[in-house]
């Protein structure tokens, strides 16, 4: 069956391939290494909708992996504002730094993953794509597709080790990049999480999930638990046209990142309640958001008072507002604050 399916996929994927802007077509010589892990990273926990303009801006300004190795941190940290997750754009900093260092990526999926910021699925994800390794690259379209194909009934995250198993198993010497990306663009486009469409699918007459279940049943799901809601408040403070911006601390949520200043909420606590300066202030609404493993309550409050605060930050004029790279959160907070 092995040899099967992954033939009957690639020929799927020279018909069907997306066109995207860090991929080769079927056929064309590997793309740029710095393309493929810079899209990869991008795309971890985000859309390719989203991806797209973040990408073609990321490679106009820094070109190649030597542009973004010498770009300062705040820069980066700036042009990533709104793809949330901004752990992964101080490590793409690092990242790049080391292989400019080193004088190029590396070549293997165990030299990549010394890299900062690249887990078992990038690794092998760029060395299949960008240097043609053979590698077993399992994301949440893949995981999807497998188990179906296999019809594994356990739930997540038991499964998740039947599923590399049956990966592996048909994943081919050859053209290993490309059936990656087939499995990707077959789960993105046609084994998709409801209905999937298996009249269109090239896999069908061997797909175990659809002759014995429900496809649309598998991966079976582990019970959510429930989200914790935290309490906060975000402070917009200004002065003659201009905002006070803090800079949240280099660890930690959102670390490293131009903000309005808050009340110290995290993850495991609400915050604590108290602006940071006396004097009068007013409510401007209220900011839901939700991050991975709890949703937020922010509680936006203006100054009318005159004080300048006395933490690391700076005044910002208004009007550029959208140039300072805000997280959406903050962005959403000042959206309020302004309304
Ligand atoms: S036949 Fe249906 S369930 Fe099976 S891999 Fe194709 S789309 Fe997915």
């Amino acid at each position: 069956m092995a040899a099967i399916v992954s033939e009957k996929l690639l020929e799927w994927y020279d018909a069907n391939a997306r066109d995207l802007p860090w991929r080769a077509r079927p056929g064309e010589a590997a793309p740029d290494p710095y393309r493929v892990w810079l899209s990869e990273i991008m795309l971890q926990q985000t859309t390719v909708a989203a991806v797209k303009p973040y990408f073609e801006a990321f490679t106009r300004r820094w070109p190649n992996v030597e542009a973004l190795a010498t770009a300062p941190e705040e820069d980066v940290m700036a042009a990533w504002a709104g793809l949330g997750y901004y752990s992964r754009a101080r490590n793409l900093v690092k990242a790049a730094r080391a292989v400019a260092e080193r004088g190029g990526f590396p070549d293997t999926e165990e030299g990549l993953r010394q890299l900062p910021g690249l887990g078992q699925y990038t690794a092998a994800a760029v060395a299949a794509i960008a240097f043609g390794r053979r590698a077993v690259v399992v994301d949440a379209n893949v995981e999807r597709v497998v188990a179906r194909l296999f019809a594994l009934t356990e739930p997540l995250p038991v499964v998740r080790k039947a599923i590399r198993v049956c990966t592996e198993s048909i994943t081919p010497a050859q053209r290993s990049g490309d059936f990656a990306q087939a499995m990707m663009d077959l789960g993105s486009a046609v084994c998709t999480a409801r209905s999937p469409k298996c009249l269109l699918c090239p896999l069908a007459t061997d797909c175990r999930g659809r002759a014995e279940h429900d496809p649309e049943a598998l991966p079976v799901k582990a019970a959510k638990k429930p989200k914790p809601t935290r309490t906060g408040e975000a402070y917009w403070i200004e002065r003659e046209g201009m905002v006070w911006l803090a800079r949240r601390e280099g660890k930690g949520m959102l670390g490293g990142m131009r903000a309005l200043p808050d009340d110290g909420w995290s993850a495991r606590t609400d915050g604590a309640g108290v602006p940071l300066l006396e004097g009068e202030w007013e409510g401007a609404g209220l900011v839901r958001h939700s991050f991975t493993h709890f949703t937020l309550e922010l509680s936006v409050r203006r100054y009318l008072g005159a004080a300048t605060p006395r933490q690391e930050g700076e005044w910002w004029p208004i009007e550029r507002l959208d140039e300072a790279g805000l997280p959406t959160l903050f962005a959403k907070a000042a959206r309020l604050a302004l309304a």
